[in-house]
């Protein structure tokens, strides 16, 4: 009698002799009635109308395009052999209605190592609801409330659009990491500025923050308990955001003085338009400063000629030549345009530096 090599074992279903099992069979055995992947005949995905958020396991995630929340629903909804390895799908949905995709998969796969191909058809069925954000936003759900202001005056609309663009940029990116109640769901403009509802305070929080950095100004928090829910305290913050008296330059007339602002936040600093020295306060310390013009609004006027220390330009109201004292980074030269600025204390040139 002929013993059996000790690594090697019978296919319990042709009875062949095998090296090793497969679930219990042979290599060829195990072949015949394996298939590569399976799916569903037909499928059903949720997704929201309003902002296309797709449903998963009771979740609601922002996938992309309709078409990307069908592909990802074919892909999570494919089943493909555990053995199998090196796999590759490709999925082609194709819209019939826009309520019924057909889907057409191809699988590539190494198992045993052989290749394997199968394609696979599948119908998904899409089902239109309200997100949990939505349905919050439609309802006037809100947790906090931003106050936009400045400090000593009304916004401007150009200010204010420049916020609001603050405002979704930070609540989309909060959105794209998966915070569900970075939202407003309602703007109201009032004579002293304009009050946003939002979501969350920490969405308010992230957007006071990056205000501030972005445009300077200063905010307060404050926060009132609305009740009890869930046996917890439920908390209404209130953001109260102040832009900056001045902005980045204005020039302003403070204390016999012409400062040109370069930055507006818990300290103000400039440079002083006759000597060039830097300038910083605190922001109290303005009390009674006077806006002149900002930068873009500047007149430009001809430089006539540069004398040592003095330039000599034409007046751009009464175009008579005038003498005034050339400024420290004065680099312009003779026969171009320069910046002025009328004060009380007459023309003066600035300097065109560079921000
Ligand atoms: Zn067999
Ligand atoms: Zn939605």
């Amino acid at each position: 009698m002929i013993s059996e090599p000790m690594n090697s074992t019978i296919c319990p279903k042709c009875g062949n002799e095998t090296p090793k099992l497969f679930q219990g069979r042979c290599k060829n055995c195990f072949l015949e009635t394996f298939t590569l992947a399976e799916i569903a005949p037909v499928l059903h995905t949720k997704i929201c109308s309003s902002c296309g958020a797709r449903n998963v396991k009771s979740k609601w995630v922002n996938v992309g395009s309709l078409k990307d929340v069908v592909v990802q629903a074919a892909e999570d909804a494919l089943f493909v052999h555990e053995l199998a390895e090196n796999i590759e799908v490709y999925v082609q949905p194709r819209e019939a209605t826009p309520y019924l995709f057909k889907v057409h998969i191809e699988a590539d796969a190494i198992l045993l190592d052989e290749m394997f191909h199968q394609d696979l058809e599948t119908e998904i069925r899409v089902i239109r609801e309200s997100c949990d954000m939505c349905s919050r936003i439609s309802g006037g759900y809100f947790e906090s409330i931003m106050q936009i202001r400045a400090t000593n005056r009304i916004p401007g609309d150009e200010e204010k659009i420049k916020c609001i663009n603050i405002v979704n940029d930070v609540l989309e990116r909060m959105r794209n990491k998966g915070d569900r109640l970075a939202f407003i769901s309602n703007t109201a403009e009032i004579k002293e500025g304009t009050d946003l509802y939002l979501g969350s305070s920490n969405a308010g929080r992230h957007i006071c923050k990056e205000i501030v950095s972005r445009l300077g100004g200063s905010f307060t928090e404050s926060a009132t308990l609305q009740g009890r829910k869930d046996g917890k305290d439920v908390y209404r913050v209130t953001f109260s955001l102040r832009l900056p008296e001045f902005m980045p330059h204005d020039f302003i007339e403070h204390k016999g003085r012409i400062i040109e602002i370069r930055k507006f936040g818990k300290n103000v600093s400039g440079i002083d338009v006759e000597t060039g020295a830097r300038f910083t306060v605190a922001p109290d310390e303005l009390d009674g400063a006077r806006l002149l013009i900002n930068r873009k609004d500047l007149q430009k006027t001809i430089l006539v000629a540069i004398e040592n220390n003095d330039l000599l330009v034409l007046d751009p109201d009464t175009y008579e030549t005038v003498t005034i004292k050339k400024p420290i980074m004065f680099t312009a030269e003779a026969g171009t345009d320069i910046p002025v600025i009328k004060t009380e204390k007459g023309l003066l040139a600035v300097a065109d530096v560079s921000k």
